[in-house]
């Protein structure tokens, strides 16, 4: 059984007073009937362990945007698997095109990165998706199976999920058609090996768009940038129809 996740990235926004306010607003907005529906939020390092006991016993759960690829070590600036894990972190994203972009990112140290979370049981949210460029040269089928094909080398598909999110869609309020969607992310299911592995779409998730996004057949969640900031957005794209 594919199961939905919803999760949040809060990108480089929120301190812990604001990660405290969002959380008040948040969980009274959130419904009061749990199902099979994950929620996450994935928060900036500094938040984490604020927000592990501020979630404690609740039905949110907590992600990291960033892993580093080796468990211990001199490398200034990174952050472990095992210290995440140890804070109660579950998920982490792997591979945002932002990392991808500016921060030299590639598919090596992508597919480094998700091992290094799996080993610390961590569930990698892996991201692939393509420039509006590529898209419109029609090589959008060719890059995110190229991404796939060197991301998971060695990556257990038994504990991920993975995002399909166009880079033109982020952050831009150009949504990508849901039917459009739902294509692609049929696509990336066939290249996998595990047939319940849940793949969300991201980019420009919206209190208005969910319904129709979720209401696709392939898609099996959202990856939420900005909407997820406002604790009423999200609240409403956690309890879509
Ligand atoms: P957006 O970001 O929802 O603000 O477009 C999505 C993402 O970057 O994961």
């Amino acid at each position: 059984m594919r199961k939905i996740v919803i999760a949040g990235n809060w990108k480089m926004y929120k301190t812990q007073a604001e990660s405290l306010e969002f959380l008040q607003g948040f969980m009274s907005e959130l419904d009061a009937t749990p199902d099979e529906r994950e929620v996450v939020v994935c928060a900036p390092f500094t938040d984490l362990g604020l927000l592990s006991k501020s979630l404690h016993g609740s039905r949110v759960q907590l992600g990291a945007q960033n892993v580093h690829w080796e468990d211990v070590g001199a490398y200034t600036g990174e952050i472990a698997g095992a210290m995440l894990a140890e804070i109660g972190v579950r998920f982490v994203v792997v591979g945002h095109s932002e990392r991808r972009q500016y921060f030299g990112e590639t598919d090596e140290t992508v597919n480094l990165r998700l091992r290094a979370a799996q080993r610390h049981g961590l569930t990698p949210i892996l991201c692939v998706g393509e420039t509006k460029q590529q898209r419109d040269a029609g090589e959008t089928e060719a890059v995110i199976f190229n991404q796939l094909a060197k991301d998971l080398i060695g990556v257990d598909q038994q504990n991920l999920v993975i995002a399909y999110e166009p880079i033109w869609a982020i952050g831009t309020g150009d949504t990508c058609d849901s039917a459009e969607a739902n294509r692609v992310i049929g696509l990336i299911r066939q290249k996998l090996t595990n047939a319940n592995v849940s793949i969300q779409y991201g980019g420009s998730v919206k209190p208005d768009n969910i319904d129709e996004i979720m209401a696709q057949p392939e898609i099996d969640g959202a990856l939420v940038g900005g909407a997820s900031l406002d604790p009423k957005s999200f609240a409403r794209i956690v309890n879509h129809q």
